[in-house]
């Protein structure tokens, strides 16, 4: 079995580990909105750490796939192209960057 190979098992342990980190991360977003609190910067750094993630599991189950994975008839490949465009609705990576990184400036003490 392929997935006998850590070169293989590697990366869904990886995958897991990253879908559960964005999990979590949605779960506090989730909680800072239920308590009233502003969550702009938390919001922004949710779609983008896991539209990018989502966009690079999908990538690494194709190649786990091998030639199968770029098939039409296998799902995966439809994900991928998918998960394109979460890195762009709903305000795009570089957006989510310019929010959080203004948020960072914005809090700095001393602004130079
Ligand atoms: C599948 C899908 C569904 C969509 N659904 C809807 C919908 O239901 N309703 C709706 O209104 N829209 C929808 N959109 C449109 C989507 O919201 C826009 O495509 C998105 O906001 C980017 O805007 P734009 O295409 O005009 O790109 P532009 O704003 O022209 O940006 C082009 C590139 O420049 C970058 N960029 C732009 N400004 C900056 C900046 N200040 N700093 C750094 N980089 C910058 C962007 O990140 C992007 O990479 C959808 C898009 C997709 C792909």
């Amino acid at each position: 079995m392929i997935s006998s190979y850590q070169g293989v098992s590697f990366p869904i342990a990886e995958m897991h580990t990253h879908i559960t980190v964005a999990r979590n991360m949605l779960y506090h977003v989730a909680s800072l909105i239920n308590a009233g609190m502003r969550a702009s910067t938390e919001i922004a750094a949710l779609k983008l750490f896991s539209s990018e993630m989502c966009q690079e599991v999908c990538r690494q189950s194709l190649m786990l796939h091998g030639g199968r994975g770029y098939h039409k008839s296998f799902a995966v490949e439809r994900l991928l192209r998918d998960s394109l465009a979460l890195t762009i609705a709903e305000g795009t990576s570089q957006i989510c960057k310019v929010i959080i990184s203004n948020a960072i400036y914005n809090a700095l003490p001393d602004k130079g």
